[in-house]
This record gives structure tokens, sequence and C-alpha cells, in this order.
């Protein structure tokens, strides 16, 4: 069992005239096994939050910590989170030209594991699970996300949560730009990984159609930079019938 801690979390990002207060305190605890949903309107910091976590260079943490077991992870540079079991699904996949997703894959899970996979025993891995994600073989070969449909890229991300194993993945409107055959298939990637190796998942999303297929344990409303209110899967629902209006304070 793991647990991933979030407190008090402040975040500025660096913009041309200075920092900019994003986070204002957030407080988050996801468990092994656990599915958290948030939920928020657009410029509410959900991003801000998932590139904290991650370690992105842009965004300085002015206050709280973020814990995996107890271990800082602010204190670790981006590839120890991911080595401490840290995975970041990144609402806009950046393109990798020069570099094939074969190549990609095997660099990252030796990187990850500390020793290269054997070679027979990867390349059908890699297959079963890029069959599982209904992606045709050849996308080994092309060169990371250059070129790739919006629904591509996605399952991409879904595919290297699948392979490197992690204990809590951070998925960023993992959602957004799917059509249903895509949105089901990545869904159904998030719940192997899930039910087959307790993954604790935060799932960034401001709609709730993913909610149909992923089912989160807890439901977050996050609003301003911070958690406004939490609740289970029905708080969902709630916010489907009536926005996020009631948790915003008076215009800026
Ligand atoms: P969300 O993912 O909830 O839509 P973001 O975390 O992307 O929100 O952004 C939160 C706020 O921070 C927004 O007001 C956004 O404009 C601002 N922001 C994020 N990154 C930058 C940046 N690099 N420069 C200036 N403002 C930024
Ligand atoms: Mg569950
Ligand atoms: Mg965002």
């Amino acid at each position: 069992m793991s647990t991933l801690e979030i407190k008090n979390l402040h975040v500025s990002v660096e913009t041309n005239d200075g920092p900019k207060p994003i986070l204002r305190g957030v407080d988050l605890t996801i468990n092994s096994g656990e599915i958290h949903a948030i939920m928020g309107p657009n410029g509410s910091g959900k991003s801000t939050l998932a590139y904290s976590i991650a370690g992105h260079p842009k965004y300085t943490v002015t206050e709280g910590e973020v814990l995996l077991d107890g271990e800082n992870v602010l204190e670790m540079s981006v590839d120890e989170r991911a080595r401490a079991g840290l995975f970041l699904a990144m609402q806009y996949p950046v393109e990798v030209p020069g570099v094939t997703v074969s190549n990609f894959l095997r660099t990252a899970k030796t990187a990850i594991t500390g020793e290269a996979p054997a070679l027979r025993q990867w390349v059908g891995d890699v297959k079963d699970a890029m069959g599982k994600l209904r992606m045709d073989p050849e996308f080994a070969q092309r060169d990371v996300n250059h070129g790739f449909s919006g629904g591509e890229k996605k399952r991409h991300e879904i595919l290297q949560m699948e392979l490197l194993q992690p204990k809590f993945a951070v998925l960023d409107e993992t959602d957004s730009g799917l059509d249903v055959d895509a949105l089901r298939v990545v869904s159904e990637g998030v719940n192997r990984v899930h039910e087959n190796t307790g993954l604790g998942v935060m799932l960034i999303t401001h709609y709730t159609r993913i909610l149909q297929y992923i089912k989160p344990d807890f439901v977050h409303v996050f609003v301003e930079g911070k958690v406004a209110e939490q609740g289970g899967a029905e708080l969902a629902d709630q916010l489907e019938a009536e926005g996020y209006d009631k948790y915003l304070t008076a215009t800026v």
C-alpha cells in the first residue's frame, strides 16, 4: 500500500511579469487502489497541480508538501519522481521527432527499473499492450506523438502507463478530444492497470463523460487553485447538472 499526500500546496508559475500564484493551498491524499476525480473549470489550476507533482521547472512551490510514502517528492528530480512511481499523462503530449515509440518506451522502462528489459519478453509486452489499446503495431516504429491524432496521443500516454507500471498516475484531461471508441479503449486501459496493479489514480477532467467508464471513489471540485468541495461519485452528477457557478467567487 502506498500513499501520495499533497499538503497545503501553494504554487506560482513564472510569467513575463514575474511569478503568478496559481495553487492556493491544495490538500489531497490518494492511497493505492483509489481513483480520485479532480473536476473544475478551465483555468482553475488543474494542470498546474499535475505539473507540480511531476516536477515541471516552470512551476515553483512556495509552500506545502508532496509526500510519496512519507518521502519528500519536491526534493526529487523529474526522473527520480518517475522512478519513485509517479506518472503523468499530459493534457498536451509533446512530439519527439527522431525518437521512435519503441525506443522511447524501452529507454523509459530501463530508466525506471534500472536495467534494460529482456528483449524478447519486452517486445511481447509492448505488442500485447498495444493490441489491448487497439493500436496498430506499426505505431512502434513511428516518432513519438509526431503526426499522431489526438486520440492516438492519448492512447500512447496510456500505453506508457501500462508498460511502466507506476504506483500513482495523474491523468490530465486524458478524455479531452476523444471520440466514444477511443474514450472507451483508453478508459479500459486505466481500469485494467488499476485492477491489476492497485494503481492510485488522479483523474483530472472537466466533463463527467469519462466517469461513466472510470468509476471514481472520490470526487474533488477544484476551483481557483484549491479543493472547494469533496464527495463521492454522486458529486460528479451534481456538477453535471449545476455547473461550477456556485463555487466561483465574485469576478476579480
Ligand atoms: P486548468 O488546467 O485548470 O485549465 P491551468 O493550471 O492550466 O488550469 O492554469 C491555471 C491558471 O494559470 C490560468 O489562469 C492560466 O492562465 C495560468 N497559467 C498557467 N500557466 C501559465 C503560464 N506559463 N504563464 C501565465 N499564466 C499561466
Ligand atoms: Mg476502484
Ligand atoms: Mg489543464
